[in-house]
């Protein structure tokens, strides 16, 4: 058990302090408590569960995200912006034009390298998009940052001066039109064209049928979230040891991918040369590595670390 809380002030609903001077029905005031106590962080993290999930959720998307507002602002697809409905739920959104879709990209894309900057040790501003940019070469520049920041989530969501950044950055949704656009702010005002399922199974919080399944795509995990008003629970396939899989028994094993060691994460190819992840970053940029779904094959890491030291000699 932790005594920490989340560091976002989430409170469970309907729940009260002994002291709670504002609870229903004994107070009868303008202003009633809707729940004051305090949720508990997440073991070895300052968020809560529900709060881990969205950041990491976020994360997760942005780089699909960007691409898809790369591929509706190219004005040859013109024709896929006019289908793109904006979907605002709870709260009331202005509808977005589209010199929103090249600064929220670019906004994106510099917040998430930024981080990916920062987890790498170098502390300067994240680059962002050429304005040009096509959907796929977006997709891929925010991919490479995206896959550093998740390699380190765990270290940055129980950083007590970064995560409250990090979540600002990412899972924040502004109102108006924001000052600088979150992954957050872009997938409510745009969101990806998936086709979630209904599950057919009870969300393990509020009881309710109501929980939709979103397959997995892109090396992601297949998502499950619950549409009850107030409940929002969330996970993933992964979570909880991959217990969620079997619970809303996915029809498509999305993460059929024979496990070969020699495909390595960007930290496991940094470690294996000796190298920073922002070095073996810079040579996706200078093409020398390829990455296929954020993973690198292990020979050609070898050959270009080889290489570099041949250059350095
Ligand atoms: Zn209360
Ligand atoms: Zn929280
Ligand atoms: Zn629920």
């Amino acid at each position: 058990m932790s005594d920490r809380y989340c560091i976002r002030g989430c409170v469970v609903r309907d729940e009260h302090y002994a002291a709670c001077a504002r609870r229903r029905p004994d107070y009868t005031g303008q202003f009633p408590c809707t729940g004051c106590v305090a949720v508990e962080a997440r073991d070895g993290v300052l968020l809560c569960e529900r709060c881990f999930r969205r950041l990491r959720r976020h994360l997760e998307d942005a780089a699909d995200i960007v691409g898809h507002l790369r591929s509706i602002a190219d004005p040859t697809k013109a024709a896929v912006f006019d289908r793109i409905r904006v979907q605002s739920s709870a709260i009331e959104i202005p509808a977005p034009v589209a010199a929103d879709l090249i600064d929220a990209s670019n906004d994106i894309t510099t917040t998430l390298n930024m981080w990916a900057n920062h987890v790498a040790g170098e502390d300067r501003p994240g680059a962002g998009l050429p304005a040009g940019a096509m959907a796929d070469a977006a997709h891929a520049v925010v991919q490479l940052a995206v896959d550093v920041i998740l390699d380190e989530l765990g270290r940055l969501a129980n950083d007590f001066d970064q995560v409250g950044a990090l979540c600002e950055g990412v899972m924040v949704v502004h109102k108006d039109a924001p000052d600088v656009w979150t992954v957050a702010d872009a997938a409510v005002r745009w969101p990806l064209e998936d086709a979630p399922r209904w599950a057919q199974a009870a969300c393990p919080k509020c009881d309710l049928m109501s929980v939709r399944v979103q397959p997995g795509s892109n090396g992601r995990p297949s998502r499950y979230r619950c549409t009850t008003e107030g409940c929002d629970w969330e996970a993933n396939s992964k979570d909880d040891g991959g217990l969620w899989a079997s619970v809303f028994a996915d029809p498509t094993p999305a993460e059929v991918r024979p496990h070969d060691p020699r495909w390595l994460t960007l930290a496991d190819a940094a470690r294996l040369v000796e190298r920073t992840t922002g070095t073996v970053r810079g040579w996706v940029t200078q093409n020398l590595l390829a990455p296929q779904l954020g993973r690198y094959w292990q020979d050609d890491v070898l050959a270009v670390a080889a290489q570099k030291r041949g250059e350095a000699a």
